[in-house]
């Protein structure tokens, strides 16, 4: 919503969609706390987050110490690594994190991050294909 658009945001896991969506998210403006386990996807990262930090997002005491609490909003954008994905939802979840986004590689996989408490679940490759028919159609209108 309008109200929240600005607060900040925990972006874990910063592949393509990740790491695109955490720049995209501080080009406008928004604060973001950017963490993957592989230090140099953080490494290469550096020059473009302001806060981007190598940890384990399935090691609660990781998420604590980065004050993860804190935040209202967090997208999970780890995708096919499973149980490292549901582990760290529903540790966001514990730490009640309200908005939590996730991304999911099928929609049974999003059915279990839903019933783990993610509030929206994105799954990259359908909902694109979606919108790529509505381009294709030509009813750009509803993108713009
Ligand atoms: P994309 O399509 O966005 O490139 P993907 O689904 O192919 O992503 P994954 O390997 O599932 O890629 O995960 C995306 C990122 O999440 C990777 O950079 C990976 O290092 C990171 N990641 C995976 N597990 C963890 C974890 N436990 N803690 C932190 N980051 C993680």
């Amino acid at each position: 919503s309008a109200e929240s658009g600005n607060d900040p945001v925990v972006v874990i896991g910063l592949g393509r969609f990740g790491s695109s969506l955490a720049v995209e998210l501080m080009r406008r403006g928004t604060e973001v706390l950017a963490i993957d386990h592989r230090p140099k996807v953080v490494q290469s990262l550096a020059g473009e987050l302001t806060h981007v930090v190598a940890a384990d997002a399935t090691d609660m005491e990781a998420l604590r110490q980065l004050g993860v609490a804190e935040f209202g909003r967090a997208v999970v954008a780890i995708g096919s690594d499973l149980e490292a994905s549901i582990l760290a939802t529903s540790l966001l979840v514990e730490l009640e994190v309200a908005d939590i986004w996730a991304k999911a590689v099928s929609r049974q996989h999003g059915r279990i991050l839903e019933r783990i408490g993610a509030k929206h679940i994105v799954l990259p490759e359908h909902d694109m294909g979606e919108r790529v028919a509505h381009l294709v159609s030509g009813r750009m209108l509803d993108y713009m």
